[in-house]
């Protein structure tokens, strides 16, 4: 399989006026075309500040301060001359300009809330129009109403609403359109940030379901960034499970479920409801994330961790590859560094 984005030793920090917050703490992965890989961990993990750096959108006052975001890319890409290397850009070096070439067209992004991304003056149309003359100014009016009227269909849209405002839909159909005007441009990669999250079950499963199908029409690969674990079952190929703004564990979606190795992930899959067993209790994670202005040394999850030992309030656990491919940071496990530590 191709790796299409390779993600070495990234940092971001925010500097705010009670210090400074490492939000992504020398996080290193890869994730091949054509897969899913979910991000999970509770709110302040890291996950949101991940997916945002790879479109280099971290809010302020947060800043990329080191490491690498490269991006493969099979389209000759004029606006990138000089900057690409055997198809390999890597994102950090881009300026603003050559990012608006990028977004949208190789990697586009859906927000949580769709009421904050579409703009209540203008029809679906008009945005559909608006986001592909951007990228292709000589582009006819038909074929951009041709491929919207695919895209809403495919996401089960009338496509003759497409004239009307965002007022006009429910929270769950504007969430489509969302993810409709993502897929506009047939991006390489879609960044999904909590994008169900404030809907009903079932409209979420339905969602879910049909950004599924569209992805295998689009050859998508996909980035969904999520703390419901349930969301990632039915959709991640792989999941990587965040902490304190670093990778605790990167699983295949299978592995995760049928055995977590580490601590925090085994109580983040232990605190799910089990509908098979309803009789079981739901247990909690003691204590609340650390303060990532204050970090404590050793591995971030001690205080909270039961199989805390000496080493785990010194030092630091590596990323280590473990049987079968797994990553893992934590010292209950022997293994060999992962390229690129997290
Ligand atoms: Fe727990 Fe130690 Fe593993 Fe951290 S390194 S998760 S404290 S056992």
């Amino acid at each position: 399989m191709t790796v299409l984005l390779r993600i070495q030793n990234l940092t971001v920090e925010y500097k705010t006026r009670r210090g400074t917050a490492r939000g992504v703490d020398n996080v290193s992965l890869e994730l091949e075309e054509n897969r899913t890989l979910g991000l999970a961990g509770e709110s302040g993990c890291g996950k949101s500040t991940l997916g945002r750096s790879i479109m280099k959108l971290v809010p302020y006052p947060g800043q990329i301060v080191s490491g690498r975001i490269e991006m493969l890319l099979h389209d000759h890409v004029k606006y990138l001359k000089g900057v690409i290397e055997r198809g390999i850009v890597n994102i950090i070096d881009l300026n603003e300009d050559q990012m608006r070439g990028l977004r949208g067209k190789e990697i586009a992004y859906i927000f949580q809330d769709p009421m904050t991304s579409l703009n209540p003056m203008i029809t679906i149309e008009t945005h559909f129009k608006e986001i592909m003359k951007a990228h292709y100014p000589d582009i006819e009016e038909e074929e951009i109403i041709g491929r919207a009227y695919e895209i809403l269909d495919g996401l089960g849209i009338l496509p003759e609403r497409i004239t009307d405002y965002p007022h006009q839909f429910s929270g769950g159909m504007r969430q489509r359109v969302m993810i409709g005007l993502g897929l506009a441009l047939r991006p390489k990669l879609l960044i999904a940030d909590e994008p169900t999250t404030s809907l009903d079950v079932i409209v979420e499963a339905q969602i879910l379901e049909e950004v599924a199908e569209l992805k295998d029409v689009f050859n998508l690969t996909m980035i969904l960034i999520t703390h419901n674990l349930g969301v990632l079952a039915q959709t991640a190929d792989d999941i990587a499970i965040m902490y304190a703004g670093r990778v605790m564990e990167l699983s295949s979606t299978e592995s995760l479920f049928d055995d977590p190795l580490h601590p925090y992930a085994k109580a983040l899959l232990e605190s799910v409801p089990d509908v098979t067993h309803p009789e079981k209790k739901l247990s909690w994670i003691p204590g609340a994330p650390p303060d990532l202005t204050d970090p404590i040394p050793g591995c971030m999850y001690n205080p909270r961790c039961p199989h805390a030992m000496d080493i785990c309030r010194t030092v630091q656990p590596d990323l280590i590859t473990v049987d079968g491919g797994r990553l893992v940071a934590c010292h209950l496990f022997g293994g060999e560094k992962s390229h690129g530590t997290s």
